[in-house]
């Protein structure tokens, strides 16, 4: 299954591929992952995209190709993948189309995570990792004993350097302008599916699995 998954930053789009990924043995490539990845491993590369993503700006199109094609050449992605992350860009949507044809591999579906404006400022404002766990929290969402486990345990509540409010708003703003456009490509090719993104996690995984099926 090759999946492409949309939605504004905060709409669920990682938390969901990865139970995905648990379940179908499907990798999960999140772009913003390996982007951060590159910035922890102190490259050239990591130290100017690490600029660019705490403004909450794009990575170029062509580097973002670059690293999207070698990673879709890995043997764990020759069965399917889940897209977290990419496309962004109406470029890098025809650059997938390109590889893909390439590859002669076409997408199954793209799917749109649904949310509200108000839930997503709240949802990446309050989004925390456990530094002990890796564990993803959320100081509105998540229950009192869960962000406590951490803390007492000796964890600290991380916040990523892109979630404060100015830089949220940036990156909101990136997506409208950059990214949501995208909805209706795939919309006018038949595959677009719509999820309603605003629940429990448990409840909007329920809706996606059907999305897919
Ligand atoms: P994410 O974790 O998906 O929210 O991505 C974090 C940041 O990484 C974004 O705000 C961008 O700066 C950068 N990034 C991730 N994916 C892309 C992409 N497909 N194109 C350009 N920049 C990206």
């Amino acid at each position: 299954m090759r999946i492409v998954l949309l939605g504004a930053p905060g709409s669920g789009k990682g938390t969901q591929a990865k139970k995905l990924e648990a379940d179908r043995n499907i990798p999960q490539v999140s772009t913003g992952d390996m982007l951060r990845a590159a910035v922890a491993a102190g490259t050239r590369f990591g130290l100017q995209a690490k600029s660019i993503m705490d403004a909450g700006n794009l990575v170029s199109d062509e580097i973002m190709l670059g690293i999207i094609s070698e990673r879709l050449a890995e043997p764990d992605a020759s069965d399917g993948f889940i897209l977290d992350g990419f496309p962004r860009t109406r470029q890098q949507a025809l650059d997938l189309d390109e590889l893909l044809d390439q590859i002669g591999t076409p997408l199954d579906a793209a799917v749109l995570m649904d949310v509200d404006f108000e839930i997503l400022m709240k949802r990446l404002t309050g989004r925390r990792t456990c530094s002990l766990t890796g564990k993803l929290l959320n100081i509105y969402f998540s229950p009192q004993e869960e962000l406590d486990a951490c803390t007492e345990a000796g964890g600290e509540l991380q916040q990523r350097e892109d979630d404060n409010e100015e830089v949220i708003r940036n990156r909101l703003d990136v997506y409208r302008e950059q990214t949501e456009p995208l909805v209706n490509f795939y919309r006018k090719r038949g595959n677009l599916k719509t999820v309603d993104a605003d629940g429990t996690i448990d409840e909007v995984y329920a809706r996606f699995l059907q999305a897919i099926s």
